[in-house]
């Protein structure tokens, strides 16, 4: 076969122009010695790949150089990651080792270029759960840099650009993988783009003819669609421009991907999809009228063309909980097909484009409880849309496992084990066996001596230290955050208050006996009304505990044997002595770190109840406020009085009720009331403190005060709440003034 000559001058000129071309996007290295480094990094990448070449023939060296211009120019990443980018094959492929990237270039270096060479084998697997597994792992490492990742997709990106030249075989493979967890990966680091481009390259390999096939029907279809949507918009445009709007108009295009999608899993022909579609208004309105301006819109639009009354979204009255604000409707265009509009102003189209970045930067913008993740991703991505290196160096410091809630920890035999995020050492030794969750005493992490409560992170090895002669202790359901271990802690706890128990109620058969009160339940009633106890075991436990002393049992008379009580029971028990506005019995919380107990009131501003998260403020004439430390003030307190705040807790006694507030809003709907009232205090058998409705147009809105134990019992009764037909939301009033 005829070898084509290969040009070694013309090739060491294209080398030197794709060089040239990855320095002109790299923006962010604008500094002399930034650019002496990333030339440093393309001569050590250009020898150590000197004699390499790739499957197409071409030299080797193209593709560091193409990786590290996706990670500059496609994902907008910093020098350092364009160093690893150029230098990401030589440790596993040539004789560079991680202590020459090391010595040349640096510590961090050397960790993102080691992360990078361990994960190409993460795939090196046949069946798929083993590849999860691996996957998982290899997100561990992001707890060390997240460039490792980024450069990773960076990669696969332009492997799959250039996997032609490559067998049928690794073709497969290569375009599995990147369908399997890269393009899913993508989506979750909110890379929309290279999410998109890594679905259609992976299709491209996958179902070559079926891709070309769509790929071809697009383009024949472009002109009707470009002139569909002009004779759609037209119309829109001319009422907006002549109601004195400024806005921008924008249509989607499916991706051949999602087209294909679409064909094979809800069986439609290509002619019904192709010409699907949804445009975009954005308004550049002022906050103050955008909501009102979004409908004048959609009353525009529907003014021309049929909306579906059922496909209408109002997201602008009642954001999603991501944040996600926008106006949506389904219109029938002329020629009877479908076309969804999507209404928003620049301001709702950047949250919805850019999440929680958006919001930060919008700060009136309610907090909306979402997962750690989403915050971390807003990072990410307003990193690698804007900003300056120092926002990078700070995901790396923000050492959160990737994926959701989850954190991925290993048995000293190496077993990987999944926890929810701040699981401590006990979660870890109950999730074990319970057993050895009883006997815990202590743990080593990474070989180092830790307390129970040590939380554990993504990656760590955890040996549970276990004594026969240790028992659950109250303490621990502090320590312990899993359901689970939670669980078994009160069946414990409670197992032992029984035995414990059993005694008293012994002591108290004998005291009974000896004063001739007999034993019926009626008098036992009596001692639990005088010593102001919650049930019988609790009264047994206190006997039992010496905590009630029944040599003291006094001030009664007998009728045949049965006992009653001249008065109430004068000296409380020592631990339910708490003063002014606390509620009536009971600890509630314990403060400062001696875990004494204190007097304390709760703040009116923000109103906590037990499981939130508080802390203790002292005042001048008040002693202790405890406030919730998403309190309206608490930032101004900690911030400037941080030396009068102190750290507070709430004991695991249930018993206590808080009044709390809730605010309802929904449709004005016959009964409803009632439901409401119903779910309140039948279902959930709560009291309720005081009701009021309103309704409007239709629209009610509501408030209630209700006394729960915690914010759990709290939560409960709002989901429910919320379950009702018609009720839209359900939110607790946070303070007094709201
Ligand atoms: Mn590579």
């Amino acid at each position: 076969m005829h070898k084509p000559e290969i040009d070694l001058e013309e090739e060491k000129r294209e080398i030197l122009r794709r060089y040239r071309a990855l320095l002109r996007v790299c923006h962010r290295s604008r500094s002399r010695t930034e650019r002496m480094r990333i030339r440093k990094a393309f001569e050590v990448t250009l020898d150590a790949h000197k004699d390499m070449r790739r499957k197409s023939g071409e030299p080797y060296i193209y593709h560091p150089l193409a990786v590290a211009k996706i990670a500059a120019e496609e994902l907008g990443l910093d020098t350092l990651s364009i160093l690893c980018a150029l230098l990401h094959d030589t440790v596993e492929d040539t004789y560079i080792t991680l202590d020459d990237i090391e010595n040349l270039f640096g510590r961090k270096e050397r960790t993102i270029i080691d992360g990078l060479t361990k994960i190409s084998g993460v795939f090196d697997y046949q069946n798929t759960s083993q590849q999860a597994e691996n996957f998982r792992k290899m997100l561990l490492t992001l707890s060390d840099d997240v460039r490792v990742i980024l450069i990773k997709l960076a990669d696969r990106l332009h492997n799959m650009r250039t996997l032609d030249h490559m067998s049928r075989d690794k073709q497969l493979k290569i375009a599995n993988e990147t369908m399997f967890m890269y393009a899913p990966l993508a989506h979750r680091l909110g890379l929309y783009h290279i999410k998109t481009e890594l679905e259609d390259l992976a299709l491209k390999f996958k179902e070559p003819e079926e891709y070309e096939d769509i790929v071809t029907r697009l383009q024949k279809t472009q002109a009707v669609r470009t002139r569909f949507i002009n004779q759609f918009t037209l119309p829109i445009r001319r009422s907006l421009d002549q109601q004195g709007f400024q806005y921008t108009i924008k249509s989607r295009t499916k991706s051949v991907y999602s087209i294909w999608n679409k064909i094979h899993k809800k069986g439609v022909a290509f002619e019904e999809i192709y010409d699907v579609f949804a445009i975009r208004i954005i308004l550049d309105s002022p906050a103050e009228t955008e909501k009102a301006d979004c409908w004048r819109v959609y009353s525009a639009v529907t003014d021309f063309y049929q909306p579906s009354p059922e496909r209408l979204r109002d997201w602008i009255s009642i954001p999603k909980s991501s944040g996600y604000e926008s106006l949506h409707t389904t219109v029938m265009s002329p020629s009877g097909k479908w076309v969804e509009v999507q209404i928003r102003s620049e301001r709702m189209d950047e949250m919805a484009e850019r999440g929680y970045a958006a919001h930060w930067r919008y700060k009136d913008a309610p907090e909306t409880p979402e997962s750690k993740l989403d915050a971390w991703l807003a990072q990410i991505r307003e990193v690698l849309e804007s900003p300056s290196e120092n926002a990078i160096e700070f995901i790396d410091n923000f050492k959160l496992s990737l994926f959701s809630e989850e954190i991925y920890v290993f048995t000293p035999n190496g077993d990987l084990k999944t926890l929810p995020v701040a699981a401590t050492a006990l979660d870890f030794a109950f999730h074990i066996h319970s057993r050895v969750g009883y006997h815990c005493i202590g743990a080593k992490v990474n070989y180092k001596l830790v307390p129970l409560s040590h939380k554990l992170r993504s990656g760590d090895q955890v040996e549970i230290l276990t004594s026969k002669k240790q028992r659950p202790k109250e303490d621990w359901l502090h320590i312990a955050i899993t359901p689970s271990a939670r669980q078994k802690i009160k069946n414990a706890l409670r197992e032992e208050k029984k035995q414990i128990a059993e005694e008293g109620k012994e002591m108290l058969r004998r005291r009974f006996a000896s004063l001739k009160v007999e034993w019926l339940s009626i008098n036992l009633d009596e001692m639990v009304k005088y010593y102001d106890t919650d049930t019988t075991l609790d009264l047994y436990y206190r006997i039992a505990k010496g905590t009630i002393d029944l040599k003291k049992l006094r001030g009664f008379s007998l009728e045949n044997g049965k006992i009653r009580f001249q008065r109430k029971q004068e000296e409380k028990q020592p631990e339910t002595r708490i003063v002014s506005t606390a509620p009536a019995k009971g600890e509630a919380l314990l403060i400062g770190d001696e875990r004494q107990k204190v007097d304390y009131s709760l703040a009116a501003c923000c109103n906590p109840i037990p499981g939130d998260e508080v802390f203790g403020f002292i005042t001048v004439n008040e002693g202790i406020k405890i406030h919730r430390t998403n309190c309206p003030n608490a930032q101004e307190l900690m911030s400037k009085y941080a030396y009068r705040v102190i750290k507070a807790r709430w004991s695991s006694k249930e018993l206590v009720q808080f009044e709390v507030g809730l605010k309802f809003s929904g449709i004005d709907d016959v009964g409803l009331v009632q439901k409401i009232t119903n779910i309140i205090s039948t279902d959930m058998n709560v009291n309720m403190k005081a009701i009021s409705f309103e309704a409007n147009d239709g629209i009610f809105d509501g408030q209630v005060r209700v006394l729960v134990h915690d914010t759990n019992h709290l939560n409960i009764l709002i989901d429910s709440l919320k379950s009702v037909e018609g009720v839209l939301t359900v939110d607790r009033i946070h303070s007094e003034f709201d």
